[in-house]
């Protein structure tokens, strides 16, 4: 990869991370105790609420999880390692890192890796 694609990468794993970022502090706003008072929850039943919230904390996982992942990713500018799969270290294609900025493998080596899920 060039140093204008690996611009063109580091540009939208910023913007990812920053919509993580904002993804995150909104559940984490979704996911706090819910209050017992009832004045607070308004119409909606406690078991709703408890049910979003119960949503929001598996939402809340999923991004920490991917941001684990961004942040792996970010680490690797500027030590030559960005863009290359980590199981086979061929060169993973543009459009596919620049689709997910994030990822870790090539095409091949990704489907290989969730199937051993
Ligand atoms: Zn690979």
């Amino acid at each position: 990869m060039d140093s204008e694609q690996l611009q063109y990468c580091q540009t939208a794993l910023t913007a990812l991370k920053q919509e993580l970022e904002l993804e995150i502090a909104d559940l984490e706003l979704s996911a706090r105790p819910v209050q017992l008072d009832q004045q607070a929850v308004g119409r909606v039943s406690r078991g709703d609420a408890l049910q979003q919230q119960n949503m929001a904390l598996a939402n809340l996982e999923q991004c920490r999880i991917r941001m684990h992942e961004v942040l792996h990713a970010e680490s690797k500018f500027g030590v030559t390692e960005y863009g290359y799969c980590e199981a086979c270290d061929e060169v993973i294609s543009l459009p596919r890192m620049l689709a997910r900025p994030d990822s870790r493998y090539c095409l091949g080596c990704q489907s290989v890796v969730e199937e051993a899920d």
